[in-house]
């Protein structure tokens, strides 16, 4: 691989494929209730196309918020939750350093806070929005549930503390639907390969973890169940956008296990290196 070494911009990692929806899928929008039915909880929609997908912060936030957790497991001195937040009504809890050494922070970056972080660090990950795939768009058209592209369930939730119940009509994305979903990790630090690894295996152990979790909102009734395939990676060098040297591509089996995938693309990224570029 050319271009790790003495450049503050060494390369983009495209990493790409579909996210398949096990369960259905519901990631809210702001907008409460429909005018039309009376859906208590819309799903959030292009506002051009009014195609259903899933935010790019919505898939960043979730891994980022599962590596936390995952890393503060590990070191938990290291990876302290520093920052409170509000979000809605609930309080979320932030890792946040700053220091080079620091994955999470590397891969999400951080926004400077006095006597918190001195200094910014941009986020080395960008995740993009993720659109149906024209298969999917296809075959959901087809489906007859009133709704363009999606379907409604009733959710008769029960309130613990009254024990009423409270009848709510959710709007989701049918389970089978396929996103197709890009990250990108830009590889820009001198010392580039040395953390490479480290983060390409983290985004790899952050996709494990949500598929056995769940992304969007009432996952602990089921929703959101997702898995990640069809994976293929690209390395765009610098030399690359100079139109010096081709795109290098690499593909997943179609089965493979995710923990194989970081293994895999890990190993290969390596064997893209310069002998005298190896860490
Ligand atoms: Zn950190």
């Amino acid at each position: 691989m050319t271009g790790m070494k003495g450049n503050s911009f060494a390369g983009k990692l495209l990493i790409e494929g579909e996210i398949e929806c096990l369960t259905g899928l519901h990631i809210g929008s702001s907008r409460e209730t429909s005018d039309i039915g009376g859906v208590d909880l819309l799903v959030i929609r292009d506002p051009v196309t009014r195609e259903p997908y899933i935010p790019g912060s919505s898939l960043k936030g979730k891994l980022r918020s599962l590596l936390e957790r995952y890393r503060h497991a590990l070191e938990p001195e290291k990876y302290r939750f520093i920052r409170k937040m509000k979000v809605g009504d609930v309080e979320v809890h932030l890792h946040e350093c700053g220091e080079k050494t620091c994955v999470i922070c590397r891969l999400f970056g951080v926004s400077r806070t006095k006597g918190i972080v001195e200094t910014n660090l941009p986020a080395a990950l960008y995740v993009r929005d993720a659109r149906l795939t024209n298969a999917s768009k296809q075959k959901l058209s087809e489906m007859e549930s009133g709704y363009y592209l999606t379907e409604v369930k009733f959710e008769n939730a029960l309130d613990r503390i009254t024990c009423a119940a409270n009848p709510r009509q959710i709007e989701r994305v049918p389970r089978g639907a396929q996103f197709h979903f890009q990250m990108v990790y830009n590889v820009w630090e001198k010392t580039a390969s040395a953390n490479m690894e480290e983060d390409v295996n983290e985004i790899f152990t952050g996709l494990q973890l949500l598929e056995d979790d769940y992304l969007g909102g009432h996952g602990s009734r089921g929703y959101g169940q997702v898995r990640f395939v069809n994976l293929h990676v690209y390395w765009r060098s610098l030399e690359y956008y100079q139109g010096k040297e081709e795109e290098q591509a690499w593909r997943a089996e179609p089965e493979q296990p995710l923990k194989d995938v970081a293994c895999a693309v890990t190993s290969w990224l390596t064997s893209l290196q310069r002998p005298e570029e190896r860490a």
